[in-house]
C-alpha cells in the first residue's frame, strides 16, 4: 500500500557536525530532487548511491545548504518505501531551512515513530520488533542495547511465532477430532494428549517469562532508593556513582531537599537512583515534603541503600529505617570508615540480619568497587558479560505472556477434567491470540497509534 510523503529532522536536536533530513514515500527522491543540484538528477541515480550537491531554494534561486544525498529505493530500505537522506553539514537552522524546503514539496511531517509505524505498516518488522528499536533508542548501558538488539534482529518473535506454530498445530488435531469423531487416528488426539501438548506449551511460556525480572531490570532500570539519616554520605555515595556533581554535597543536615533522579551503569545493570532527603522527623516543611517523597520513593523501589555512619553510635532513626526497608533488597552501607567505629557490632549483625554489608569510605574512595561488585551480582545472574540474550523487557510483552499462560492453563485444567475437546479448544485459541497480539498480528489500530507515538521524532 502506498501512503503519502513524510519527512522529519532523523537526528538529536541541537549542534552536531551533521544533520539528517529523512525522507519516505512515493514522493521522496521527485521530491528532493527538485531541490537538489548536482551532477545528476536524483530520478536517474542507482538505488543505495550518495550524491554531493546543492540544496537550492527553488523560488529565490539561493543556496541554503551544501550536503550530501543518499537515495534508496524500495524495496529494501528500513520502510520499505522509497527513501531519502539528506546529510547536512550546517547547523540547527540550516537543516531546519533544507526541511521546510521539502515541507513545500507536497511533503508532510511525519509524526513520532512514523517511519518505524510504516515498516511495521509494510510488514518489514514487526510489532516487537518496531518496539524494540524504541528501547534501543532508551538503552541505558550496553547490555540493554544487546537486549534490544536481539530483538529486532527478531528473537522473542521467533520464540513467540514457534509457540503460535504450536498451538495451531493443536487446533488443527483438534480440529480433525471433532470432524471425523470416526477416525481412529484423530483419537488419538484424546485429551490426553491435548493435556501434554498445552503443558509444553505453558513450560515455555514459564521459560521466558522467568527472564522478565531480569529483562525489565535492563530496561527500564532498578529503582534504587538511597536512605540514611542526615550527613551519614548518601549525596556523597550519589555523586560517587553519577561521577559527577548534580547532587548537593554538604554538611548541613537535611540540604538534600528535592528527590533527585538519576540513572547510571552499575556493572552493567542500569540503577535508576533516587535521592532522599534524609529520614527523620522534622518541622520544616519543605524538608517534610522531601521526606515523604524519599517514603514513597522506598515503597517503589527494587533495590535500598542503606547507609549507617561508623563514626557515630547507631541511633533511633537507624533503628527505624530498618524497619521500614521490609523485604526489599537491601545492602547495609557502613560509611565513614576512615573515622574511628562507634558502632556496636552485636547491635549492627543483629539489625543486618544477613543481608549484605559494605564498609566504605567515601571521603577516601575506598569500597565502592566492592558495593557495584555486589549490586551485580544481586541482579545479573550469568555474569554483566553475557551477548546475544533473548529476555523479554518490555511490560506490554510481559502482561501478554501471563495472560497467555492463564489461557493455556485454562486449557490444561480442562483437559485434565476431562472437558469436550471443543471446549479446551477454545482456551488453546485464545492463548494463540493473545500471542499474536506481542507480534502484532492481532491488535487494534488504536494500540498500534499509542505505542508508535511513544516513539522520538524522526524515527
Ligand atoms: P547526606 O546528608 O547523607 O547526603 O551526606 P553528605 O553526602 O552530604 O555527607 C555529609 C558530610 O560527610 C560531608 O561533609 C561529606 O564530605 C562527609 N563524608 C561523606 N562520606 C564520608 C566518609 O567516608 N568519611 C568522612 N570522614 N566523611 C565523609
Amino acid at each position: 500500500m502506498d501512503y503519502d510523503t513524510i519527512a522529519a529532522v532523523s537526528t538529536p536536536i541541537g549542534e552536531g557536525a551533521i544533520s539528517i533530513v529523512r525522507l519516505s514515500g512515493p514522493e521522496a527522491i521527485p521530491a528532493a530532487d527538485r531541490l537538489f543540484e548536482g551532477k545528476a538528477s536524483l530520478t536517474k541515480v542507482k538505488s543505495h548511491t550518495i550524491h554531493y550537491g546543492k540544496i537550492v531554494d527553488p523560488e529565490t534561486g539561493r543556496t541554503i545548504e551544501e550536503v550530501m544525498v543518499s537515495v534508496m529505493k524500495k524495496p529494501k530500505t528500513f520502510t520499505r518505501e522509497d527513501v531519502v537522506e539528506i546529510n547536512c553539514h550546517g547547523g540547527l537552522v540550516s537543516v531546519n531551512r533544507v526541511l521546510s524546503l521539502v515541507l513545500d514539496q507536497n511533503v508532510r511531517m511525519a509524526e513520532p515513530g512514523e517511519f518505524t509505524k510504516r515498516a511495521f505498516l509494510n510488514g518489514r518488522i514487526d510489532l516487537s520488533q518496531a518496539e524494540a528499536v524504541m528501547d534501543l533508542i532508551r538503552a541505558k548501558t550496553d547490555r540493554a542495547m544487546n537486549v534490544a538488539m536481539s530483538q529486532i534482529e527478531g528473537k522473542l518473535s521467533g520464540l513467540v511465532r514457534k509457540l503460535r506454530d504450536e498451538l495451531l498445530d493443536m487446533l488443527a488435531a483438534v480440529e480433525v477430532n471433532i470432524d471425523y469423531p470416526e477416525y481412529d487416528d484423530a483419537e488419538v488426539m484424546t485429551g490426553k494428549l491435548l493435556f501434554e501438548k498445552a503443558s509444553r506449551v505453558e513450560k515455555k511460556i514459564d521459560g521466558i517469562l522467568s527472564t522478565a525480572k531480569q529483562g525489565k531490570i535492563l530496561r527500564e532500570g532498578l529503582s534504587t532508593a538511597i536512605i540514611g539519616k542526615p550527613n551519614v554520605g548518601k549525596s556523597s555515595l550519589l555523586n560517587h556513582l553519577v561521577h559527577e556533581n548534580k547532587a548537593i554535597v554538604t554538611n548541613i543536615p537535611g540540604t538534600t531537599r528535592d528527590v533527585i533522579e538519576e540513572y547510571v551503569n552499575v556493572g552493567g545493570v542500569p540503577l535508576k537512583l533516587v535521592d532522599t532527603a534524609g529520614i527523620r522527623e522534622t518541622e520544616d516543611i519543605v524538608e517534610k515534603i522531601g521526606v515523604e517523597r524519599s517514603q514513597a520513593a522506598l515503597k517503589s523501589a527494587d533495590l535500598i541503600l542503606l547507609l549507617l555512619n561508623n563514626n557515630e553510635e547507631l541511633t533511633a532513626d537507624d533503628r527505624r529505617l530498618f524497619d521500614m526497608i521490609g523485604n526489599t533488597q537491601t545492602i547495609i552501607i557502613l560509611n565513614k570508615t576512615d573515622l574511628p567505629s562507634h558502632v556496636s557490632a552485636d547491635e549492627l549483625q543483629r539489625l543486618v540480619s544477613g543481608r549484605p554489608v559494605i564498609r566504605t569510605s567515601l571521603l577516601q574512595d575506598k569500597g565502592t568497587e566492592e558495593l557495584e561488585q555486589v549490586i551485580a551480582s544481586l541482579f545479573l545472574s550469568g555474569g554483566a558479560q553475557a551477548k546475544t540474550e533473548t529476555y523479554v523487557s518490555n511490560t506490554r510483552h510481559i502482561a501478554l505472556l501471563k495472560q497467555a499462560r492463564s489461557a493455556i492453563s485454562d486449557a490444561i485444567a480442562a483437559a485434565e477434567q476431562g472437558f469436550p475437546v471443543d471446549i479446551v479448544q477454545i482456551d488453546v485459541k485464545r492463548t494463540w491470540d493473545i500471542l499474536g497480539e506481542i507480534i502484532g498480528d492481532s491488535v487494534d489500530d488504536s494500540l498500534i497509534d499509542k505505542l508508535f507515538s511513544q516513539f522520538c521524532l524522526g524515527k
